[in-house]
């Protein structure tokens, strides 16, 4: 499903909340031992505990920096888990 379709994306408070995910991780991927960074790699705020699983929308606490494989990786995760594989 593409993420475009979820308006949730189009809110200004997401686009403040990734600011604001995105300053704190210096433009850094935070998986832990990537050196991956912005601007020689896209960069995504993820949402650290998913908002289908209960997390919170615009807590940049609930937010990490990062980059597509990871990113990728960590969203494929989570969809298992819900789906009972994980
Ligand atoms: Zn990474």
């Amino acid at each position: 499903m593409p993420k475009q379709a979820d308006p949730h994306y189009a809110m200004p408070e997401h686009k403040a909340w990734s600011a604001a995910v995105f300053e704190r991780a210096g433009g850094r991927c935070q998986a832990p031992g990537c050196t991956k960074a912005w601007p020689e790699h896209r960069m995504f705020a993820d949402h650290i505990a998913e908002r289908s699983d209960g997390g919170a929308d615009f807590d940049p606490a609930n937010g990490q920096l990062l980059c597509g494989a990871h990113h990728s990786t960590k969203t494929a995760r989570a969809r298992a888990v819900r789906a009972g594989r994980g």
